[in-house]
């Protein structure tokens, strides 16, 4: 029995007592619709339990210094090996990580300069932009500028008494607008745009910063411009430490001394076959790796054989279209997942858990025989590898199967089918049905109202792009990871046409007392109903008032900050985990306390309630497929495509609007996508236009139009290569998605 991990009554979340065995050192592939149950025997009990008997192996000291892990609700888990999670968070990192740094890539780049650059200039770390020696003295290695965006700051058709500068800390009634611009320097009433040239250059910069004031009782003060305030007071820091706020003013531009490439002059003139390491690190991985190899030097062999073969992992995972110097922090989830995972390839760890959740995300159906052959070769090092996935072509290398389900929430939490992959083609569940399934393409597909026009568009690899986005039907941007599906929509499109409104995975909610009821704002018509009904005061029920636990302010869980690490919660002793003092517990309506209430799923909730606004809400809940969620769920627990499926919740009943969705279906099962169809079939109807970036093949075929770009990923990519109807492109189309639509 050792080589299986073995779980017994496990009860997490929504899990019903399911007991499982899952062989060692193969594949396992978790399947089911989205709310089954997956993530809660995945996430919330293997990889937490691992975590816990690892940190458990450590001396009371360090366990007092780490995350205290609860034990998952499990009777027993046993034959656990340590279990590294590789999931689609970001990367992350601040501008001084690359994707060169995070591989080590560019400190074998270092290495080899060190060794034969001409001309020798020192060791390896004085090619580190990171390092003092070696990074550019004017943009201290960052490789840009952050200025003050002129153009946005002012209004020029204004005074400074109606409001003529649009960054909040200056305008009118502000400190400083009264202490400086309303106090005898500047005429208020004269509209900037009738300023003489010495008036403007003193808003911008003050005078040589000599200018007295002579205020009423005030001693002397000196002005200070407007942007030279503006630079000193919010633009001393890093990109990403500013706030959202002070981005909207500001433009980022080269360094003009290391004219980007962070490196000082010394490092920029030593070079290898006449590229220096700047050079080396814009070149796409694919082209770096062709110039690398033809690098003839014997002393240089064991470090030029290393740096390929690092490159050579990159391009397997299909990432040939990146650069080095990328910030890691622009790179979407499935660019930060893959490498992740390319970092574990090289490790020569034996018998670990890795644990992957969704890695086919932003994968092109081309490029997901790579993923397998990773998988397949973290297997065969002698790991278990297990997977959270939805796409066929993945769960077909399955060398196990275990199927959640039969439903989401309360309507799933068992397991339906475990066995091999054959097994699961016969197996009567919504996997085995629909994994035998697929969508028709469409025949009639909607006539556009108007074009919304992308007109040169050259960002990234873009070659010059002119294309209409069709208004009023569903438009799906297709093309491999790296083609440039991202940078058109969301770079040059939303620029063009700012009242897009973008659908994003990123997670809702401000404070952790956010759940589904106070986002969609049935809260507030909730309290009213129980505040009638009991002819109390409506604020009893608020998490913020006298109503609620004083020892949880109503989380019903109690955070402890351990400052580097992630938060921990445990549930409150004094509630557990209610909310509410028992005074308040005390009214009910219909049999129900609020906390009764906010423990509901979204169905529950539908059938429990009568009010119109309350239940309309509740309808949109369920028809994008979030009904499993209880109305207290905190919105932290959500998943990414969870996450979005709640903003959309949102929409569906609005009328005329841009949305733009980045690849919706993730975190969806097969059977989820006729819903999620109907969705943003639904939002057409209501007279809006939607564009998804997609590579699920069921949603391409039932899109109104295709844009399809390529031929392939980055410098090879960037190209209209179809614009049409899903028919016209299976009939006429040569790209790379033409063919695969043909074969699906
Ligand atoms: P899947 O991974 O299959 O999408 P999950 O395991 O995430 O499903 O969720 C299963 C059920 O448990 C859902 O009803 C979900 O809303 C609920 N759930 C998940 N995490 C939490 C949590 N932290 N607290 C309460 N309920 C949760
Ligand atoms: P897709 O969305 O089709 O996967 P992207 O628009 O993300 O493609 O990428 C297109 C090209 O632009 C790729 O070569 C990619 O590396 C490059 N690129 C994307 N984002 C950035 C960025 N923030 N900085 C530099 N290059 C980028
Ligand atoms: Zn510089
Ligand atoms: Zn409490």
């Amino acid at each position: 029995m050792h080589n299986h991990i073995i779980l017994r009554d496990v009860n997490e979340n929504n899990l019903k007592d399911i007991s499982l065995e899952i062989p060692k050192k193969k594949i396992t592939i978790f399947t089911g619709v989205s709310g089954s149950g997956k993530s809660s025997i995945v996430f919330d009990t293997i990889s937490k339990e691992a975590q816990r008997q690892l940190n458990q192996t450590f001396t009371t000291f360090i366990q007092n210094r780490l995350p205290k892990y609860t034990q998952p609700d499990a009777l027993s888990i046993e034959n656990l090996s340590p279990a590294m999670v590789i999931d689609q968070k970001r990367l992350g990192g601040n501008a001084r990580s690359t994707l060169g740094t995070v591989t080590d890539i560019y400190s074998w780049l270092r290495l080899l300069f060190s060794r034969i650059g001409k001309p020798f200039i020192g060791e390896s770390k004085v090619f580190s932009f990171n390092n003092p020696e070696g990074m550019c003295p004017e943009c201290q290695g960052i490789g840009r500028r952050i200025e003050p965006n002129v153009e946005k700051l002012f209004d020029t058709t204004k005074s400074l008494n109606e409001g003529a500068i649009l960054f909040s800390t200056f305008s009118v009634g502000t400190w400083y607008w009264q202490k400086h611009l309303n106090s005898g320097i500047f005429n208020p009433d004269k509209k900037l745009k009738d300023y003489t040239d010495t008036e403007w250059q003193t808003l911008l910069h003050g005078k040589d910063k000599k200018i007295v004031l002579p205020l009423k009782n005030e001693p002397v003060k000196y002005f200070e411009g407007v942007i030279d305030r503006f630079r000193r007071m919010y633009l001393k820091k890093e990109i990403n430490q500013l706030s959202n706020n002070v981005k909207k003013f500001i433009i980022l531009s080269h360094c003009t001394a290391c004219n980007g490439t962070r490196l000082s002059q010394e490092v920029l003139n030593c070079k290898i076959d006449g590229y220096n390491i700047a050079q080396f690190a814009s070149m796409e991985v694919g082209e770096l790796s062709k110039v690398i190899e033809t690098i003839e030097d014997p002393i240089a062999i064991p470090v030029i054989s290393n740096i390929a073969s690092r490159l050579l992992n990159l391009m397997d995972m299909g990432l040939y279209y990146l650069t080095l110097n990328r910030e890691t922090s622009t790179l979407s989830g499935g660019e930060s997942q893959r490498v992740k995972m390319i970092r574990h390839l090289n490790s020569s760890l034996t018998d670990m858990i890795y644990i992957f959740d969704e890695p086919s995300i932003g994968l092109h159906p081309r490029d997901v025989h790579r993923l397998n052959d990773m998988l397949q070769k973290l297997r065969d090092k002698g790991n278990t590898v297990i997977v959270v996935e939805h796409d066929r072509d993945v769960i077909a290398i399955a060398d196990y199967i275990v199927d959640v389900g039969p439903r989401a929430g309360t309507n799933g939490g068992e397991i339906v089918y475990e066995g091999s992959v054959l097994g699961l083609y016969d197996a009567n569940t919504l996997t085995g049905r629909y994994i035998k399934s697929r969508q028709l393409i469409k025949k009639e597909s909607r006539k556009p109202n108007g074009y919304l026009p992308i007109v040169e568009a050259s960002k990234h690899n873009l070659k010059n792009v002119t294309v209409d986005i069709p208004c009023g039907v569903l438009t799906a941007i297709t093309g491999v990871a790296g083609s440039g599906k991202s940078t058109l929509i969301f770079d040059e499109f939303v620029a063009q046409h700012p009242d897009a409104i973008v659908i994003d995975q990123k997670p809702v909610g401000t404070s952790i007392r956010s759940n589904p009821a106070t986002y969609t704002g049935i809260m507030d018509a909730i309290r009213d109903t129980f505040s009638h009904v009991n002819k109390v005061s409506k604020s009893l029920f608020s998490f913020n008032s006298k109503g609620a636990c004083p020892e949880c302010q109503g989380n019903g869980f109690i955070y402890t900050d351990l400052a580097f690490l992630e938060d921990i919660r445990t549930t409150c002793e004094t509630c557990h985990g209610k909310r509410f003092k028992d005074e308040v517990l005390q009214y009910k309506l219909d049999g129900k306390s609020i906390s009764d209430v906010l423990d509901m799923t979204a169905f529950e909730a539908l059938q429990f309630f009568e009010r119109e606004d309350i239940c309309r809400t509740l309808q949109a809940l369920h028809d994008v497929g979030l009904d499993y969620l209880t109305l207290g769920q905190p919105l932290s627990t959500l998943s990414g495509g969870e996450c979005q499926r709640i903003k959309l919740a949102d929409e569906l009943h609005k009328h005329g609007y841009v949305y733009i969705l980045d690849e919706p279906t993730t975190g969806l099962h097969m059977s989820d996508i006729t819903n999620l169809l109907n969705i943003l079939n639904r939002l057409v109807e209501n007279g809006s236009s939607v564009i998804v970036i997609e590579h699920n093949m069921d949603v391409i075929k039932q899109a109104d139009w295709i844009i399809d770009l390529g031929p392939d990923g980055g410098r090879k990519g960037g190209k209209i290569m179809f614009e049409g109807t899903p028919m016209q492109l299976t009939k006429e189309g040569q790209s790379l998605t033409a063919r695969y639509l043909r074969e699906d």
